[in-house]
């Protein structure tokens, strides 16, 4: 079993397919291919995924095995454990990335041409593409029908973890290549199970369409990481919310928010070419300023838009930031600063506890209106209102943005309007303590929207000259 995204024991199909048929080695792979990419590179992930496969280690052992880790080419150390291990088959729980369908694809020749199998069982998606297929058959772009569609599909019953597991004893090179240290959250199948319980135990998951704007109100599950590494399947947060019995209707925001998560990773499934650039064609060839010192204020939470900073802060110190606030932060990169998402997709990827290449991507590509439905080019968001509007008291501006914690309410989200007087009394005096704006916003507006028409244009050119 060669465990990847999937680092759990209980409800795990292919672990269950390999204990059914017998000995099992369990194995991870650290791929240098993959550590070394500069949107894996995260320290935050990376200690969060060291602690979740120390919990799998221990889980394991409880079960009569230990996580086998080695190092190299996956086209090479798969094949050759599974010589270590006189295996005949190798179980994998798919992913989607083109990456990762590149690299099983290559593993499944090495295996085969020393007679060895490798069979994909599950998935990290709670319904299978394949299952979702649409009218045409060929997806879904559009949210909505998805949602529809994804809900008639039953939730799959559990899958026991199997109570003992034995195999052959391969040497191990422990997990050191990965960084220690504290995670950001606690880590691990319970950790992730007391979450979980916590969530609905205490009413948030019956509250969420009411709270989960509210960028001061915790109300959001925070399951994204567990989520991410697979040490919670999508399933068992069905079952545990009692999606299987018919959900009430208190939660079924909950649940299509959740549906997100697999609308996103179907669609890289079934285009590939999004992790590289615009689903859109006419939004391939946009051009974008791409100014290093306004990325630089972006990143380092400094445009002077104290919702968009209020967000960076809170990744850079904690390694997650509230969905409003990336949506409002990945805003202000694309239609106020006018930098390619790109970078944007990027520098949350390097930042990310959850980073999550079909998540991240489809988000991304959301706001900046390059991918599926919803968000058109001509929408764009205003940070000043939506701050207004999802923190109306100021509450998760001033937790993320200390210099801004005296600075009245009626100003706080636009604390360059405040007269001088008002600065000093704040200490909070513009361009010493905050900047002012980097942009203005209604002018900048603008210069995206037509931008965006401009590459339209240009894309229908291209198409009627080659018709
Ligand atoms: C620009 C941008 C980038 C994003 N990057 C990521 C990412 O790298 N990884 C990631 O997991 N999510 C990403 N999201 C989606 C969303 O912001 C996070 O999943 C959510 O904030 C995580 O907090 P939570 O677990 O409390 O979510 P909850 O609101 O409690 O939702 C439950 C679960 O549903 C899934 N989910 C919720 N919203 C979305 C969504 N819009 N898209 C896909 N799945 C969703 C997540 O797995 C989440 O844990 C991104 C959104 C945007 C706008």
């Amino acid at each position: 079993m060669w465990f990847r995204r999937d680092l759990r024991v209980d409800d795990h199909p292919a672990l269950a397919t390999a204990a059914e048929r017998g000995r099992v080695v369990a194995l991870w792979v650290a791929d240098p291919a993959l550590l070394g990419a500069p949107h894996h590179r995260a320290p935050v992930r990376l200690r969060f995924m060291r602690a979740c496969l120390e919990a799998l280690d221990s889980a394991l052992a409880e079960r009569g095995i230990r996580l086998v880790v080695r190092s190299g080419e996956p086209a090479e150390v798969v094949p050759g454990v599974a010589r270590e291990a006189g295996a005949d088959l190798v179980m994998i729980t798919p992913d989607v990335t083109p990456y990762a369908r590149r690299r099983d694809g290559a593993v499944a020749d090495a295996l085969g041409a020393g007679g060895v199998g490798l069979q994909a069982v599950g998935g990290p998606w709670r319904v299978p593409p394949s299952e979702l297929a649409g009218s045409k058959g060929t997806g879904y772009l559009v949210f909505t029908p998805f949602w529809r569609a994804w809900d008639q599909v039953p939730v799959d019953p559990r899958i026991a973890p199997p109570d003992a597991l034995a195999g052959p004893e391969l040497a191990s090179e422990g997990l050191t290549m990965l960084p220690d240290g504290d995670p950001p959250i606690a880590a691990g199948p319970d950790a992730a199970r007391a979450r979980l319980e916590e969530f609905i135990r205490s009413g948030a998951v019956d509250r969420y369409g009411d709270d989960r704007d509210m960028l001061a109100d915790d109300g959001t599950s925070h399951l994204s990481a567990d989520l991410r590494m697979g040490v919670l399947s999508p399933s068992q947060v069905g079952r545990a919310i009692g999606a299987e019995r018919g959900l009430p209707a208190s939660r079924t925001p909950f649940w299509r928010q959740l549906a997100w998560r697999d609308f996103y990773a179907h669609h890289m499934d079934r285009h590939p070419e999004v992790a590289e650039g615009a689903l859109k064609p006419a939004y391939r060839a946009m051009e974008w300023d791409d100014d290093p010192a306004l990325l630089a204020a972006w990143r380092e939470g400094r445009t002077g838009f104290p919702l968009c900073d209020a967000g960076m802060r809170q990744m850079r110190e904690t390694g997650w930031m509230h969905n409003r606030a990336r949506m409002v932060a990945a805003s202000v990169l694309v239609k106020d600063l006018l930098v390619d998402w790109r970078h944007g997709e990027a520098e949350f990827m390097r930042r990310l506890v959850d980073g999550d290449p079909a998540n991240n991507n489809g988000g991304w590509q959301w706001t900046a209106g390059t991918g599926t439905d919803a968000a058109p080019y001509f929408r764009v968001f205003n940070p000043v209102l939506q701050a207004k509007r999802f923190d109306p008291t100021g509450a998760y501006v001033r937790r993320w943005v200390p210099e801004l914690v005296n600075v009245p309410d009626r100003f706080i989200h636009e604390p360059w309007r405040m007269d001088d007087a008002t600065q000093e009394e704040a200490g909070c005096v513009i361009g010493r303590d905050y900047p002012a704006p980097v942009v203005d916003h209604s002018v900048r507006r603008d210069e995206a929207i037509a931008r965006y028409k401009d590459a339209d244009a240009r894309h229908a050119a291209r198409l009627e000259a080659a018709a």
